[in-house]
């Protein structure tokens, strides 16, 4: 497989030459905003909404994305067309930059755009995705708005970090994690839906507003299911009928097991597969995608 196409210091190049400075405040501080979408088929899907949160990322932080966003559009357009993949992983990062000096101070930062594509690639094994994930509760907790706000898909993802190494050392293959009263929050990179009956349930606070979060909630209530975010205990995880994660990367993705508990049945449920349908055939149906490609090649 070719070298991927990467853009970084205003230009694109070979993943081998793609390099910034060890003084940005990236690598010194966490310091940088990024954002993950998914092209299918050759359609970036809900690219517009990714941008939305990405630009109030930006803002939170006192950051600015150093092209407008017209430009960053045909410039994820062009990394994608580059990489020439129709289901591609799409990252995209803006660093607070160097200004010469390993110190925590702002001023005289040049901000860093870089794009990274990648042929799509799945989140969990596909055996996992068919029986279900076993989720373990992290000790570590997700830091409430007062401390570093979930709004802000910042490059500051330790606690996440933390919560994956701690699922990943009991055995489990991911984290759930609470936030610091104790609720449910979200797991190691995904948001959290439970299912009792025909009614879901998803926590509100101390979250990323997740773009997949809001396609389940849309979808759902087109099933004429019930949707309500709200404060979640453990104990309504736990006596749960289903369990599922969400993300642009991972799509939906049942849990059947918590903390030696099994979800329902032990098995990904009726609701869990009605709703990854139907979440699927909307990337698939193209209808909140931007095309890459000209619609000669889209349509072959
Ligand atoms: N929560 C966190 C902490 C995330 O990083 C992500 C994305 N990886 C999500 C939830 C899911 O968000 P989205 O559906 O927009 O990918």
């Amino acid at each position: 497989m070719s070298e991927p196409i990467i853009y970084v210091n205003g230009t694109f190049v070979p993943e081998s030459k793609a390099t910034i400075s060890v003084l940005d405040h990236a690598v010194l501080y966490g310091d940088g905003v990024f954002e993950t979408a998914l092209a299918w088929d050759g359609s970036i899907f809900k690219l517009d909404e990714h941008l939305n949160r990405f630009y109030k990322s930006l803002h939170a932080l006192s950051l600015k994305c150093p092209v407008s966003r017209e430009d960053l559009v045909a410039l994820i357009v062009e990394a994608v067309k580059l990489n020439n993949v129709r289901n591609a992983y799409i990252k995209w990062i803006v660093t607070r930059g160097s200004n010469g000096k390993p110190l925590m101070e702002p001023s005289g930062c040049i901000q860093n755009l870089i794009i990274l594509v990648q042929p799509y690639m799945y989140m969990a094994a596909k055996e996992r995705i068919e029986s279900g994930l076993r989720v373990k509760t992290a000790a570590v907790r997700r830091p409430s708005g007062q401390v570093l706000d979930a709004h802000i898909k910042s490059l500051n993802y330790l606690n996440l970090v933390l919560a994956k190494l701690e699922a990943k050392a009991a055995g489990a293959d991911e984290a759930l994690l609470l936030d610091s009263y104790g609720r449910v929050c979200e797991a190691h990179g995904y948001n959290v839906f439970v299912v009792h009956g025909r009614s879901l349930q998803t926590p509100r606070h101390d979250i990323l507003a997740g773009i997949t979060r809001q396609s389940v909630i849309e979808l759902a209530e087109e099933l004429k299911l019930t949707v309500e975010s709200t404060d979640l205990e453990l104990y309504d995880a736990y006596t749960a009928e289903e369990m599922f994660f969400c993300s642009t990367a991972g799509g939906l993705l049942p849990v059947t097991e918590l903390d030696g508990r099994s979800i329902g049945t032990g098995r990904p449920g009726p609701i869990f597969r009605e709703m990854s349908k139907a979440h699927l055939d909307l990337i698939a149906s193209g209808r909140h995608g931007i095309p890459v490609y000209d619609p000669i090649r889209a349509g072959d």
